[in-house]
């Protein structure tokens, strides 16, 4: 076992505070990364505020994990120290159903092991990447091209991942139009993703506050929802929509954006139930569908191409201290458009 350094919240009540926590012995297939980054998600304030349920405390959040390679297991064969890594939503899963074998390893029927308020498969709790250091099996461990710097990478693990694989399930490209709903740290992921795909992009966003950064990261289109014009304009215009809003949203409204045969996914993870009229859906033939996150091979491939076309997320790097001012400005949509810890502060 070995002591590093962490940020951890000891209730749903409580603020984050700086504590240390153990890490498991490096076992044959393991690497231990030492952390540079670490990027804030609204899940991480979800859970450390048992938004979504009953959680495990102490808890140190953190799913956007971004390092260095500092030990590898004796049977370890695809990382070597010095490599630059990344550990994304979970760090294991059974390896053997019918998911994991198709790299779905986020859908697993027994349940991933999230990177943190989750049990590993020893039953200890796991713990995420506000911390110096972690412990991880190299199966669940992917590369960070060189271009890529690690602070705006981190964010790639989650937001990236999570709106590149539907983007591409939905098969958004050329000729696609492709409407991106709430631009935080999801939402501006996938204005750049989708632009890069070769799709046409609009945002949809509460106002248009942050219209000149939409156009900028690659969105044809910036609109507001708080104006009533939009969503009489803008019927049945998109192919695909995809929502990334962390609160309940009025479904009906948006599917009837939707062209006949379009989808609307939905990424956000609201605390509360929403409510659908079915009619939306029937009157379009439309879809509303949902997708978590991505599997570890979709994960490099996602990471390959930001890679190749020069995408990062805008990032403002922070110092430990100012985690608990950060999840405030993510609650007040005041996010430009990822925070991300810089774990030498811890
Ligand atoms: P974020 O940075 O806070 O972005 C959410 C955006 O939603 C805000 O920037 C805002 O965009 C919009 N929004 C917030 N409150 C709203 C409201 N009441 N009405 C309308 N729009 C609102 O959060 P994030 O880290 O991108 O995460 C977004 C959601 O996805 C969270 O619920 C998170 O838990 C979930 N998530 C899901 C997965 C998955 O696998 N499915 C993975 C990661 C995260 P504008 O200012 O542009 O309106
Ligand atoms: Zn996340
Ligand atoms: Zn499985």
């Amino acid at each position: 076992m070995s002591t590093v350094a962490a940020y951890a919240a000891s209730s749903a009540k409580a603020p984050l505070e700086r504590t240390t926590i153990e890490r498991r012995p490096v076992g044959a297939s393991d690497v231990r990364i030492d952390i540079r980054f670490a990027g804030i998600c609204h899940s991480d304030i979800h859970q450390a505020r048992e938004g979504w349920g009953e959680a495990i405390f102490p808890m140190v959040p953190g799913h956007e994990i971004a390092g260095i390679v500092a030990e590898v297991g004796s049977g370890v064969t695809r990382y070597a120290v010095g490599d630059r890594v990344g550990v994304g939503c979970f760090v294991d899963s059974c390896r053997e159903c019918e998911y994991c074998e198709r790299g779905l390893e986020q859908y697993c029927v027994q349940g991933m092991t999230g990177t943190y308020n989750a049990l590993d498969r020893s039953g200890e709790p796991t713990y995420g990447g506000y911390s110096t250091a972690i412990v991880v099996d190299e199966n669940y461990v992917v590369r960070i091209p060189d271009s890529l710097p690690l602070d705006a990478a981190a964010p790639l693990l989650c937001a990236g991942i999570t709106v590149y694989s539907p983007l591409r399930h939905w098969n958004a490209g050329p000729g696609s139009r492709v409407a991106v709903l709430g631009m935080g740290g999801l939402g501006h992921m996938a204005v750049k993703i989708a632009h890069a795909m070769g799709a046409e992009v609009t945002v949809l966003s509460q106002s248009l506050r942050k219209k000149d950064d939409g156009l900028r990261l690659g969105a044809d289109r910036y609109r507001a929802t708080s104006d009533p014009a939009t969503f009489q304009e803008l019927k049945g215009s998109f192919d695909l929509l995809l929502s990334t809003v962390s609160a309940p949203l009025d479904f009906d409204a948006y599917l009837e954006l939707l062209k006949t045969d379009g989808a609307l996914v939905n990424v956000g993870a609201p605390e509360d139930p929403v409510s659908l009229n079915l009619f939306s859906l029937m009157l379009g033939r439309r879809s509303l569908a949902g997708s978590a996150i991505g599997g570890i091979a979709e994960t490099q491939e996602m990471l390959d191409f930001c890679a190749e076309h020069g995408l990062g997320a805008e990032i403002e790097v922070i110092r430990a201290e100012e985690i608990n001012q950060a999840y405030e400005r993510i609650l007040a949509s005041d996010v430009r458009y990822r925070f991300v810890i810089d774990t030498a502060t811890i």
